[in-house]
């Protein structure tokens, strides 16, 4: 069976990316973790969702967009995005990736892409996450969002416990008063910055949770991880913290049963819908951390 590294590398080739986009969609390789291709599709879902009581946060898909064109249509899309889960009276805020308003083209395009969806999202009263993706943009990412942060305050980030630098980011975010969406991390990254075991992964998961639910602003912890989330119940518990200062966050078609599980207990839960065309390497990365689910995906090819 392939493994996470293997299926990570996948992630970024063109030419898988080419073929399984061509059978994707129809063989349901990508239904499993994608709302929908349009935003109209993705209506459904969320209302389903908010229907059991969770909240959503959307992601229209895409990252590292190499032309401006690409950038500034991604800025126009949520124009349109903003408005629309408004009128649809959704219970969403909205999650993206700054390579995707042209990170990778130059940091003053991305901030001013930037600034320009938080002031439309603000007329909505919306929020609006920004993803942590892969160690190459993770200085950029912290010191954009500082940059966001002093002027605008409808923004939160991401920290990834794999990265040995992550409890220094996230006392400085503390520090800032920033929202913080707690993470494992989803990228493949060398063994200098980054624990390899998945043990010593989720001991500073723990680490930083509790350090979050102390002193942090209303954090999201962001797992499918029984353990993990066993460990956040205990600790609020203990401390006396109430379900009403953090959130819990799943994906879109993950552990369902858990999400409705937490929501019965009277615990808080966001899903995260990704939902648009581009769908590829979200949708690798979700194989990545199960690659039980190549099998799943291979017998939905090989049935097209
Ligand atoms: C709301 C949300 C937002 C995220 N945002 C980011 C981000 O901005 N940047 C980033 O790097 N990463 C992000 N991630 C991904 C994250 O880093 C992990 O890769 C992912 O959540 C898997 O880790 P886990 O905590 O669920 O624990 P794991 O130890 O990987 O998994 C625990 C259990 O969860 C279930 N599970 C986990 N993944 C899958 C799957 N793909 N298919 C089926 N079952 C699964 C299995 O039962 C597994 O045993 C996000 C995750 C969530 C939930």
């Amino acid at each position: 069976m392939l493994s996470r590294t293997a299926l990570l590398k996948l992630a970024d080739s063109p030419r898988v990316e080419k073929f399984v986009k061509k059978n994707g969609m129809s063989s349901g390789f990508a239904r499993r973790f994608i709302a929908g291709e349009t935003m109209e599709e993705t209506v459904q879902p969320i209302i389903a969702i908010n229907g059991k009581g969770m909240t959503a946060t959307l992601d229209y898909l895409g990252e590292n967009v190499y032309k401006k064109e690409e950038a500034i249509a991604s800025v126009d899309y949520y124009r349109i995005l903003f408005p629309y889960i408004s009128q649809q009276k959704l219970d969403s805020n909205v999650s993206l990736k700054l390579t995707q308003l042209g990170l990778d083209i130059d940091y003053s395009l991305a901030l001013d892409n930037m600034k320009a969806i938080l002031d439309l999202a603000a007329t909505y009263d919306q929020f609006v996450r920004i993803d942590m993706e892969g160690s190459p943009y993770t200085d950029s990412t912290l010191k954009l969002f500082a940059e966001l942060w002093q002027e605008r305050k409808n923004v939160g980030t991401v920290i990834q416990s794999y990265l040995h630098r992550s409890e220094r980011d996230v006392l400085q975010l503390i520090e800032m008063g920033a929202r913080v969406r707690l993470v494992k991390g989803a990228y493949n990254e060398p063994e200098t910055i980054a624990f390899p075991a998945k043990v010593d992964v989720d001991s500073n998961f723990v680490n930083l949770m509790k350090i979050l639910l102390e002193k942090g602003n209303y954090p999201a912890i962001a797992t499918h991880d029984p353990e993990m989330i066993r460990q956040t119940k205990e600790f609020a518990n203990s401390r006396g913290i109430p379900a009403s200062n953090y959130e819990f966050q799943m994906l879109y078609g993950i552990r369902r049963d858990l999400q409705e599980k937490l929501v019965s207990e009277g615990h808080r839960v966001r899903i995260y819908v990704p939902f648009g065309t581009q769908w590829y390497g979200y949708t690798m990365r979700r194989l990545a951390e199960r690659p039980a689910n190549v099998w799943f995906v291979l017998k939905n090819l090989i049935r097209n």
